[in-house]
């Protein structure tokens, strides 16, 4: 708690956003909203001619296409993040957010022995919001860090919004190297002057001690569904509507198909969302935490082995039909924190889920927004108040997964 104190004393915190914007956790559909918007997307067009060559497409594959495809994936052409956008995240309500992160990182750093250097590894950082408030906690922070040699790794698919991550937190003082094709496709130094660097895949990071960030990541990565019928469980597909040649309907496969194999044996809910990427990405996770040190926190809307359709869309803030006009609308679904757990046993300890709301109060987040009210009252209207608290109430939950090796803790207030 005297850690944080410190910082809140250093800070004015302004709320980033002042409009009622939808979270993503905020409701919950099975896809069957009205249709509002029919358009035929060049997205729809690339679908159909895919469908009518090789046939129904998986639900995860209709993800893959639609939100990363390369040419014309929703995350790879636009900014879709806050006001003007599609959905708002906590790092883009408020700075408060990620410097509670950033006490967490330097405090796990502190705790595991003062690392002489450290990477932060953000997985889908957005519009860099949350890695630029974590790296001003650590300048603020500097006494403390200042033999530490400190790297940031960026994982990101989205060429446009690697090019707003660059200009958040490098304001391109020192010109960037780029090279398409390259694992590294973009080098830089941040403001503060902190090597940065990007890439498509975790795989290509180089591994050390790291900490790992990744919020509201895990659940736009793509999902298999499955229901359960007397004949055993049979994946939802995605097809082209019989009666309506430019629109999709779901259709259950015919026979067991080989996602199948990610369904526990003892599942007892009649329909589930499984992640095969996620459980690739958590293994590399685990991996490397448990060679190298360092740990991973990762938040997202999920449960814990319990929900069955999630799978849903926003668009302009509001609910979207999945089928319906792809490319131009956000697609996500709750991320299984059981899974997760599952796929990391073994190698690392992991802690959680916790509610966003917990973690963020044992970081000390009701002495920040105290200080932040009564020092900003005639700045800060009661809105942006109530926006900063809102993500208290976020269902959220973070993950959190560390290392095995025992610790210990000599930190010096
Ligand atoms: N973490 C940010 C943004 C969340 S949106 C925030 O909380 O504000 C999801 C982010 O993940 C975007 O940056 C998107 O481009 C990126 N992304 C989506 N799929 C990805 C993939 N397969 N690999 C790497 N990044 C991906």
């Amino acid at each position: 708690m005297s850690v944080l104190a410190r910082v809140a004393a250093g800070r004015l915190a302004a709320a980033r956003a002042v409009i009622p914007c939808l979270w993503r956790g905020q409701y919950f559909s099975s896809g069957k909203e009205p249709a509002e918007d029919n358009s035929v997307t060049p997205m729809l067009r690339h679908l159909i001619y895919k469908i009518k060559s090789t046939g129904p497409i998986t639900v995860a594959e209709y993800m893959r296409e639609v939100l990363t495809n390369p040419a014309k994936g929703y995350y790879v052409t636009r900014d879709m993040l806050g006001e003007k956008g599609d959905f708002i995240t906590s790092p883009e309500i408020s700075q408060i957010f990620g410097e509670l992160l950033g006490i967490w990182f330097i405090s796990e750093w502190i705790a595991t022995g003062k690392n002489a250097a450290f990477q932060l590894v953000e997985l889908g950082p957005g519009r860099g919001t949350l890695s630029g408030d974590i790296l001003r906690v650590f300048s603020q922070l500097g006494s403390v860090l200042k033999n530490c040699d400190i790297s940031i790794h960026l994982v990101e698919v989205s060429q446009k919004l690697s090019e707003i991550q660059a200009l958040t937190l490098t304001e391109e003082k020192v010109p960037l190297e780029r090279e398409a094709g390259s694992p590294v496709y973009m080098k830089g130094v941040t403001k503060s002057g902190i090597p940065i660097s990007w890439y498509r895949d975790l795989q290509d990071v180089p591994k050390g001690y790291s900490f790992y960030l990744a919020h509201e990541f895990f659940d736009v990565l793509p999902v298999h569904k499955f229901q359960k019928t007397p004949q055993g469980w049979r994946e939802v597909l995605i097809d082209i509507d019989p009666q309506v040649s430019d629109k999709l309907r779901f259709v259950l496969a015919p026979c067991a198909t080989p996602a199948e194999a990610f369904i526990q044996k003892d599942e007892t809910r009649d329909h589930v969302e499984v992640c095969p990427d996620a459980g690739v990405i958590i293994q590399e996770l685990a991996q490397r935490i448990s060679l190298t040190g360092g740990a991973a926190l990762i938040a997202d809307y999920g449960h814990d082995g319990t929900k069955t359709d999630t799978f849903r869309g926003f668009c302009g803030h509001q609910l979207h039909d999945v089928l319906i006009a792809p490319g131009t609308a956000d697609l996500t679904a709750d991320v299984d924190f059981s899974y997760l757990r599952r796929m990391s046993q073994g190698k690392v300890a992991s802690l959680g889920p916790i509610s966003q709301q917990t973690f963020l109060r044992n970081m000390g987040i009701d002495v920040r927004l105290k200080m932040t009210i009564y020092r900003e009252q005639h700045l800060c209207s009661k809105i942006s108040v109530h926006n900063m608290k809102s993500f208290l109430n976020e269902v959220i939950s973070s993950l959190i997964i560390k290392d095995l090796l025992p610790c210990h803790l000599d930190w010096e207030p």
